[in-house]
């Protein structure tokens, strides 16, 4: 039977609407969740996130600021700017769009900002919660992979889970998130010795590796399901994800196709955290 293609921009819509529910009751309380987006430089692959950042924003009804600041400006001018947006009780949300130039360091940029405001969930403190199982933000990516799971019916508890890739970003709060889930959890990275062999034993397949066609059909279980994190580009500059979905698709249950599936999350659930921070603003 062939697999079901898990349709993420479904799933992310339906996240979208349920966060303009929440955007428009608090607007009803008289309170408008804003999100303050500041990049740094001309990356253009930057840009292309963060006008989609800025337009989900705007479809679901939350307020956006932005700020450019240039390549090569000062590191303190950004903290100073971090600085203020912490302090403007209309901002419920900051966001710094990662990579920064060089010559800036981004665990000190990443600190300074409120962890109240620190909706990416990349702030210590907030890793620190997720870590404890305490409530607080969700990291986007991997709450997404949790939230495709769900709403799709998929089981994560008592699964083997298998996830390629352990950055700070993916892997690594995506193995907490599956751990809270009650998944037996195996972190795979590039010094993982017969990684074929281990995916082949999983349920639920992660790929955050960034290596097109790093997972081939011969590492995929029988029905399992097969997520796949990986944003990469193939050899004509199309975008792809590290699964080779047509070989997955003859063996697992379900795959999430690149583009299409995971990318479409990560917006949405940053949606979330911004309702969310609002939420807490006001007590509700
Ligand atoms: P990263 O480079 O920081 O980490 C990659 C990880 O994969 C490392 O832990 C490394 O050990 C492991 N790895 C690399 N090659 C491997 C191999 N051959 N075998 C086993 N492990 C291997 O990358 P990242 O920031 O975690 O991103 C991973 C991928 O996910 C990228 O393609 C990125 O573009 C994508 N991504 C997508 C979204 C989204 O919204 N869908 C969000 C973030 C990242």
């Amino acid at each position: 039977m062939a697999a079901e293609r898990i349709d993420g921009k479904a799933i992310a819509d339906e996240i979208k609407k349920e966060a303009a529910a929440e955007a428009a009751a608090l607007k009803a309380q008289g309170i408008e969740p804003c999100l303050a987006v500041i990049l740094v430089g001309n990356d253009s692959a930057s840009q292309v996130y963060v006008n989609n950042k800025k337009k989900a924003c705007e479809a679901v009804g939350i307020r956006s600021v932005s700020y450019t600041l240039d390549e090569n400006a000062e590191e303190s001018e950004l903290l100073q700017l971090v600085d203020t947006l912490n302090l403007d009780s209309s901002v419920h949300g900051i966001l710094v769009q990662l990579p920064l130039p060089e010559h800036m360091d981004e665990t000190k940029v990443i600190v300074a900002i409120s962890p109240e405001k620190d909706v990416d969930c990349f702030h210590p403190m907030n890793v620190g919660r997720l870590t404890s199982g305490l409530d607080g933000f969700l990291p986007c990516t991997p709450a997404g992979v949790i939230e495709i799971l769900k709403r799709t019916g998929h089981d994560i508890a008592g699964k083997n889970c298998a996830i390629i890739g352990r950055s700070n970003l993916v892997g690594k709060p995506l193995a907490l998130l599956m751990t809270r889930e009650n998944a037996t959890v195996t972190l795979c990275h590039s010094k993982t010795q017969n990684l074929a062999e281990v995916c082949r034993r999983a349920d639920i397949l992660v790929s955050a590796a960034g290596k097109a066609g790093l997972v081939t059909g011969d590492m995929v279980k029988d029905g399992a399901v097969v997520i796949d994190v990986g944003m990469n580009r193939n050899a004509e500059g199309k975008l792809c994800g590290d699964v080779v979905y047509d070989e997955a698709a003859e063996k697992a249950s379900a795959v999430t196709p690149v583009p299409g599936g995971v990318g479409l999350m990560t917006v949405a659930m940053l949606m979330k955290n911004c309702i969310r921070a609002a939420k807490k603003v006001s007590g509700m």
